[in-house]
């Protein structure tokens, strides 16, 4: 008999970088998001802080982008500080080479096993699934 294992996603991932004012290489994303205006042109960041000393850092997600060609509903996303917007931002590619960035997912996911006496039958097959996650490419990605 198959077993489906799922990896279940507990919390967000630490993003790993360089802190400047201490020696931790870890940052923990706060879910808040900065967003700056210039005419029609857009900016906007999410925040992070070290794990070792509370420093912010700014993760570039809008770079001078035109309003007009930001995807509908992010704007009020960023500005709602979504929590669900920090998780796909994390995850997404253009995201994490723009800022030179990975994630360390340590502890941030168990293993969902289901009922645990399934665990005493011996000689079962066991699939661990992994989340799908959705590569949100920002529309406002030149290319
Ligand atoms: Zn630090």
């Amino acid at each position: 008999m198959l077993r489906i294992w799922d990896v279940v996603p507990t919390c967000l991932p630490l993003v790993v970088r360089r802190c400047h004012a201490c020696a931790s290489g870890r940052f923990r994303a706060n879910g808040k998001f900065r967003v700056n205006a210039h005419h029609k042109l857009i900016d906007a960041w999410l925040l992070a802080l070290c794990a070792g000393c509370g420093e912010t850092t700014k993760l570039t997600v809008l770079e001078r982008v035109n309003v007009r060609s930001i995807r509908p509903g992010l704007l009020d996303r960023l500005h709602d500080n979504d929590p669900f917007l920090t998780a796909e931002l994390l995850q997404d590619p253009a995201v994490q080479r723009r800022n030179r960035i990975a994630l360390d997912w340590d502890n941030a996911w168990r293993l969902e096993i289901g009922e645990p006496d399934h665990l005493d039958s011996e000689g079962i097959d066991v699939a661990v699934r992994f989340p799908v996650t959705s590569p949100s490419r920002s529309s406002a990605e030149p290319g």
